[in-house]
């Protein structure tokens, strides 16, 4: 799902090998900001996985579950697959309801998918809250996984942020470039569910390029790994299959590696500059795989999005995210506490 499933670009979140650029932070793996005083569960679906967490009211993972996503097989068998998941991680049926972070472009108040790449087959479309809701017989909370993920960093900005932070700005860079946009506290989602979709605003250096979403010249087309890999292959006339041969080319002093890393970051960091400037983020958090290769990404970010900011912002760092490798299923679970549930027989 391009543009919404950065983390399976390479690999878990982790705040371990962050750019030094970005702030490094503890790593919460049990955090009070996931707390549903309940016990529920929470699903990531992403393009090639499924994981599925069953947690205590105080966010302990309890038992866990993944499997692959039958991303070619169409929406019923996604939605088969999510249930097995499901019922894999609670056989006692102890949880009160489930939480889903899913690929595509979620809205949380009707629990449609009213977009989706191709990604997973037949996704656009699906009723994801009450087609999961029918065949678990839980109550269901959906959300698009990137702003699922970034719910419990809004929740830990505002529970030991200072006073009166509670407006964040999340980015994640992977195999697409996905966001969250909270404001005054409140998520946002926006006409059809499509707020935070950061990858989708205009970038003076993707000009021309075309998107995977029919436009042309945003930034996931040059800032994403596989675009960062394909400004690569158009600066050398060799084309690379993956973001970290060229960040391996890069370390060893490859000129042309060196220029789409950190093209594709300052894209990055301007976009969040100008977004901050708009917003007024207290906090701006820049997660996914992509950041994880290195310091040489990390900086280039920190000092575009530096160069953007208005004088009230400024000494405002791009840093981690708090949660790391459990961020989705965590982020969904809690999704059942603040979200409109979707319960099973609604439709029929
Ligand atoms: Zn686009």
């Amino acid at each position: 799902m391009t543009g919404h499933s950065p983390r399976s670009a390479t690999g878990p979140t982790s705040d371990r090998s962050l750019p030094s650029a970005v702030s490094p932070t503890s790593d919460r793996s049990l955090p009070s900001a996931a707390a549903t005083d309940a016990v529920v569960i929470g699903l990531d679906l992403g393009g090639t996985k499924i994981a599925a967490a069953l947690l205590g009211p105080d966010g302990t993972v309890l038992a866990r579950h993944t499997r692959p996503t039958p991303a070619r097989d169409g929406a019923a068998a996604v939605l088969d697959a999510l249930a097995g998941a499901a019922a894999a991680v609670d056989p006692g049926r102890l949880a009160t309801a489930l939480g889903i972070a899913a690929a595509g472009v979620v809205d949380p108040r009707t629990g449609m998918v009213t977009s989706a790449t191709d990604s997973l087959s037949g996704w656009a479309g699906t009723a994801l809250g009450t087609g999961l809701a029918d065949r678990t017989g839980y109550p269901v909370a959906c959300d698009n996984d990137v702003r699922a993920t970034a719910g419990p960093e809004l929740a830990a900005l505002m529970a030991d942020g200072g006073p009166g932070q509670q407006s964040l700005l999340f980015v994640a860079v992977g195999t697409g470039v996905g966001g969250a946009i909270a404001v005054d506290g409140r998520m946002l989602h926006g006409a059809a569910g499509l707020a935070g979709h950061l990858g989708h605003l205009p970038s003076p250096e993707a000009a021309g390029l075309p998107c995977t979403c029919g436009a042309a010249g945003h930034l996931e087309v040059i800032a994403s790994g596989p675009g960062i890999a394909a400004h690569y292959a158009r600066l050398t006339g060799t084309p690379v299959d993956r973001l970290e041969t060229v960040a391996a080319r890069a370390g060893q002093g490859d000129a042309a590696a060196v220029r789409a890393i950190t093209t594709g970051a300052a894209a990055t960091g301007q976009v969040l500059g100008g977004l901050a400037n708009a917003l007024g983020p207290d906090r701006v958090v820049v997660g996914g795989g992509v950041p994880r290769i290195g310091p040489l990404y990390g900086d280039a970010l920190a000092a575009a999005f530096a160069a953007e900011l208005m004088p009230p912002l400024r000494g405002l760092l791009p840093r981690a995210p708090l949660f790391g490798a459990d961020a989705a299923v965590l982020g969904a679970a809690a999704l059942t506490t603040v979200l409109p549930l979707h319960h099973p027989g609604v439709l029929r």
